[in-house]
């Protein structure tokens, strides 16, 4: 069943509206993580049933394009079999034995053969997870108690690491969280992104203080924004200068943009590395490594403690595993084609509306800001120069039209392996709608400034 041929008005969502209520009731907001509230565009979020290749279906059995895929890890389409067949076969074998296992240790090969500076890999269960114990890790070598982080680039919800942390807390506008005390926030030193000046100026005055540098390779969590040429590298310079670390978050890049993630298209040699989503291959699991005389400071090895019950998970590891397995070029080439025929034809449809914007990709990953100009966006600050009514127009004319994307502006899409045939033409065939519907918020706008003055 699509959008077109549903008995429900495309803008109604019956049996989503009652389970959203109920979820009020059990868990705050009624989501289990705040983007999915839909509060930055509105309405009423979807509540998900089930999903195969690109497609997603509601509880109103109406099916989506899915461009969020699940916000990375699906690069392989939805429920691939190949996937399923090895989380079936794993979950057979036992769900959990808090003892090791050879697929860790395969899954940890396996991420050391895509990315070359890894040369230890520790698993854990969440990208939040990955960075709070890469960020320990890094005070614990170094005893330096000091981090630098960039605005807009989001970390998880670690404490050291929410100040002007992009996503979820950009798209409700919460300036910072309370319950971090000032004591998590103040080891932390904000910069804005893909300013080498700020990261220079930092470290001529603290720099004998700072454990580390931490950036997202490549910034997706404010929009997409890629580093400068050369900014990463710079990062390495100017760490190493003081002996500080470089932490590359690639939770949402890692063996998505390429086999090695954004490292396989900037090769800087981070001294750690996080990672998560796509190696989890839709399950609860991440990851974080780096080189062997750093990563032999954590317990066992040495005193730098972290620890996980439910850690190498053997069904997480079988479903990361597989899903790494069946990364192929192939699969990489498609995401690359598409994603650059998607946008091509979001910025041709919205320039066809005089919709002012601007698409920018980092390798797959791409997202459209609606800003007032075509200038580049570099940084936190241009990200939120944003029309975010527009995006909220456009987001719910494609919803309307049986396409799925984020329900924010801050947040990017993602393709994957499965998005062509009907799927690929039904979101090319809503682009023009959904481009008129974001121009039509201006044209709202003027004729309400018009009949204001008019009255
Ligand atoms: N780091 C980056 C770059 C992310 O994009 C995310 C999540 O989106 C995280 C860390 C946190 O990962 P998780 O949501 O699995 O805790």
């Amino acid at each position: 069943m699509t959008s077109l041929d549903s008995p429900l008005h495309p803008y109604e969502a019956p049996a989503s509206a009652g389970l959203f209520a109920r979820g009020q009731q059990i868990t705050p907001g009624g989501v289990n993580s705040p983007v999915r509230a839909f509060r930055a565009v509105g309405g009423t979020p979807r509540f998900m049933v089930e999903s195969s290749g690109p497609w997603i279906t509601d509880a109103d059995g109406r099916r989506y394009v899915d461009l969020v895929s699940s916000w990375g890890p699906m690069i392989l389409g939805h429920a691939h079999p190949a996937v399923v067949e090895a989380v079936s076969a794993a979950a057979r074998r036992g769900l959990s034995f808090g003892a090791p296992t050879e697929g860790e240790l395969e899954l940890g090969e396996e991420i050391r053969r895509r990315v070359a500076p890894v040369e230890r890999v520790r698993l854990v269960n969440s990208g939040t997870e990955a960075v709070l114990s890469a960020v320990r890790l890094a005070r614990g070598a170094t005893g330096r108690p000091l981090l630098v982080k960039f605005a807009g680039n989001y970390h998880g919800h670690v404490d050291a690491l929410l100040a002007s942390a992009g996503s979820g807390v950009a798209t409700l506008g919460l300036p910072d969280t309370p319950g971090v005390t000032t004591g998590a926030a103040a080891d932390t030193i904000v910069l804005p992104y893909n300013d080498v000046a700020a990261v220079e100026a930092v470290f001529a005055e603290r720099g004998a203080q700072i454990a580390a540098v931490i950036s997202e390779a490549a910034a997706g969590n404010m929009g997409v924004i890629p580093p400068l040429d050369g900014f990463n590298a710079h990062l390495r310079r100017i760490t190493a200068e003081h002996g500080a670390l470089l932490v590359l978050d690639e939770v949402m890049t890692g063996f998505r943009v390429s086999p090695s993630g954004w490292y396989g298209l900037d090769p800087v040699d981070a001294d750690l590395f996080t990672f998560g989503k796509v190696m989890g291959g839709g399950l609860p699991a991440a990851a974080f490594g780096g080189r062997a005389d750093l990563m032999d400071h954590l317990a066992p090895s040495g005193p730098v403690y972290q620890a996980g019950t439910l850690s190498g998970n053997p069904v997480a590891v079988a479903a990361g595993l597989t899903t790494l397995r069946h990364c192929t070029d192939e699969v990489y080439a498609h995401c690359d084609e598409v994603s650059a025929v998607l946008r091509g034809a979001a910025s041709a449809a919205l320039f066809a509306e005089g919709v002012p914007h601007r698409v920018q990709q980092a390798g797959n990953m791409f997202s459209v800001f609606f800003v007032p100009d075509e200038r580049q966006v570099r940084d936190y600050d241009d990200a939120r120069t944003q029309d975010v009514a527009r995006y909220t127009a456009f987001f719910h004319a494609l919803l309307a039209r049986g396409v799925y994307l984020p329900p924010s502006a801050f947040e990017a899409w993602f393709v994957n392996a499965q998005l062509a045939g009907e799927a690929l033409e039904r979101v090319l065939e809503a682009l023009p709608a959904a481009a008129r519907a974001a121009a039509e918020v201006e044209r709202h706008r003027t004729g309400a400034l018009e009949s204001e003055r008019s009255s």
